[in-house]
């Protein structure tokens, strides 16, 4: 594919690409920006005659991007700002001072960085969130130690991974990974993830077995899992 250049269009201005196709490709990105792609051949005005077709469907992209943009809130990192922990809301108390730290004290997140910067706390904050979701994952699934041990199951064992849509996954060996972000739910919230995980040790698939499993471990699971969809 050429390099990229910037040409007038009935939906105003936008970038086009050529490649070999024959027909020309015309996408709306999550910005508004006006994204064709056309064929070696294809004239300028060509091209803007056709976009000038799809005029309606390219507004009305527009539109729903715009909404969606304007409905997620990003988090601020700021003193006032809320933050999530154990299902709790704590304030942002951002102070300049060296070294820097986060304590939790009272209903506050006191956090100290150098320069008090936004990009300063937002990397201090999940360091620390990161730190307890090790410290509080390690302690609740060390719990389940004699369970698994009954069932001649493997020791389970935590790791932190992200997962854009998935708070949980565990490996035969015994490996369960979390997703760092349950450390923002609250505690039931988290030992109900932990629960579903141990459980796959036992039965790897969602089949009868497992949710039976599941159900005398955990009796009130479904309002939970409830709960915790709730906050996503
Ligand atoms: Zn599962």
């Amino acid at each position: 594919m050429s390099d990229s250049a910037q040409i007038a269009t009935p939906a105003g201005p936008a970038v086009l690409r050529r490649s070999e196709r024959t027909t020309l490709a015309i996408s709306v990105l999550p910005d508004g920006t006006l994204d064709l792609v056309a064929p070696l051949d294809a004239t300028e005005t060509d091209i803007a005659k056709k976009v000038g077709k799809r005029l309606r469907w390219i507004v009305r992209q527009r539109t729903t991007f715009a909404d969606m943009n304007r409905n997620r809130v990003p988090p601020r990192y700021e003193s006032g700002a809320t933050h999530r922990y154990l299902g709790r809301q704590y304030r942002l108390k951002v102070r300049n001072a060296d070294p820097s730290g986060v304590r939790l004290v009272g209903g506050y997140f006191q956090i100290a960085t150098k320069a008090g910067s936004p990009q300063e706390v937002e990397v201090a904050l999940n360091a620390w969130l990161r730190g307890k979701a090790v410290e509080q994952f390690t302690t609740r699934l060390a719990q389940w130690e004699p369970w698994c041990a009954a069932r001649k199951l493997p020791v389970p064992k935590v790791r932190l991974l992200r997962m854009p849509k998935r708070w949980g996954s565990s490996h035969r060996d015994g490996r369960i990974y979390l997703n760092p972000e349950l450390v923002k739910a609250p505690s039931i919230c988290i030992d109900y993830v932990i629960a579903h995980e141990v459980c796959h040790l036992k039965h790897p698939q969602h089949d009868r077995a497992f949710f039976k499993l599941l159900d005398q471990t955990v009796p009130n699971w479904r309002a939970t899992k409830a709960r915790l969809e709730q906050l996503q």
